[in-house]
């Protein structure tokens, strides 16, 4: 099955439960058994079995089973975040007194967990390093280094690494590598046919699409996603419900025809941004001349971007952004709905200004999320914001 089947089709049972299209939500907390033997059985395999909800849920499996198979991994499991799936992937890989190997400008609250949380609780040391350049990553490798965590594009500015060169240098050194590919979706880019462990998402963006969700996936090798589902997941238990399920179920029914949409949308509205004199730079895939790279690993691109505004003007930055009618200012993005943001308002309380401006941004560097709108009024809108800078 291709990927559009797939996620249409892929072991949705509808012989049983006079045939719904929809399969039903297992909306349970456990499950219940016939005989002693029966629940002493499953408990041999906790993993794969259905005893509680915390652990597994049918509902939830269905997306999982889904998802594992666009990404072209063994196994996946749901989370109850983006940050939850994150959190749980990096701490299954490593243990206290470890190095991690990241790149700048990785999402913010995965900067924070590695950079301060896992150092203060673990010990955990780390290195954040240009990459863009792979040989970076062969310098920043220690004895200790047992993680390489990548985010490809990053976040803010959109720059890629080379993920099959990545891995290829963490096997020889047996260091494990995850991916956050929440900006290609398992659509354009797919990681773990490069050579990736773990390859995580934010199922809060384009995967449920509708800003209506917040949830995560783990993808990868079934050993490992075992060990995150008895450990990480149950354990620490951030699972997710089999409501949210549902709703994520029948997102990724169109999320084929929804990054198709964005990617349109977005094509257009930078070649307008390219020919406007108001705009410095545009951070996005398309603009970062890094061609050959993107052609190598990804098959398209979707509609987050930043652009850097041509004025340093407080007054007029916040003007642009107040002046927006259809870019609606908001975190997070992947939906439906256009959305702006300027990313020193949050990164600046988190990270210091050092790794903020580390990430190659700054205080007039403007992020946009291209919705679904008509394409013409997207584009109509940021010409009428652009006229508060003279
Ligand atoms: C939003 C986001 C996350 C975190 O996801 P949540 O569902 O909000 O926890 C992780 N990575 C990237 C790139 C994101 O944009």
């Amino acid at each position: 099955m291709k990927d559009e089947t797939l996620l249409i089709h892929l072991n949705e049972e509808r012989s049983g439960h006079s045939g719904p299209v929809v399969p039903p939500i297992h909306q349970s907390s456990l499950f219940t058994f016939p005989q002693w033997d029966d629940i002493d059985e499953a408990f041999d395999d906790p993993a794969n079995s259905h005893i509680y909800t915390r652990g597994n849920n049918p509902s939830v499996n269905l997306v999982e089973e889904k998802i594992a198979k666009l990404c072209g991994g063994e196994k996946a499991k749901m989370f109850a975040s983006g940050m939850g799936a994150i959190s749980a992937a990096i701490m299954n890989c490593v243990k206290s007194g470890d190095h991690i190997v990241t790149v700048d400008g990785i999402y913010g609250p995965a900067n924070n967990f590695i950079s301060k949380y896992l150092h203060e609780k673990a010990n955990i040391t780390s290195t954040f390093i240009d990459g863009t350049d792979i040989s970076n990553f062969k310098n920043a490798i220690k004895k200790n280094t047992s993680l390489i965590y990548l985010e490809s594009p990053t976040s803010a500015t959109f720059k890629l690494q080379d993920i099959e060169e990545v891995c290829k240098i963490a096997k020889k050194h047996n260091i494990k590598v995850i991916i956050d590919n929440t900006w290609a979706t398992p659509l354009f880019q797919k990681p773990l046919r490069l050579g990736v462990d773990l390859e995580v998402h934010s199922c809060s963006k384009y995967i449920s699409g509708h800003s209506d969700v917040i949830s995560g996936v783990v993808i990868g090798k079934e050993d490992i996603l075992n060990s995150i589902s008895l450990n990480e997941s149950a354990l620490l238990g951030s699972s997710m419900s089999p409501i949210e399920s549902s709703l994520i179920l029948r997102s990724l029914r169109t999320l084929p025809l929804r990054v198709k949409g964005h990617q349109e949308n977005t094509s257009k509205v930078i070649d307008f941004l390219k020919e406007s004199p108001k705009i410095n730079k545009i951070f996005h895939p398309l603009t970062n001349q890094q061609n050959i790279l993107y052609n190598k690993q990804m098959s398209g691109f979707t509609g987050l971007l930043s652009l850097e505004l041509a004025t340093t003007n407080l007054d007029e930055i916040k003007g642009f952004v107040n002046n927006l009618k259809y870019f609606k200012l908001g975190v997070s993005w992947g939906g439906f709905e256009s959305l702006v943001y300027a990313p020193a308002i949050s990164y600046l309380k988190e990270l210091t200004t050092d790794q903020f401006e580390s990430m190659g941004i700054s205080l007039g560097t403007i992020r946009l999320s291209v919705g679904l709108e008509n394409t013409e009024d997207l584009i109509s809108d940021l010409e009428q914001a652009l006229d508060v800078i003279k």
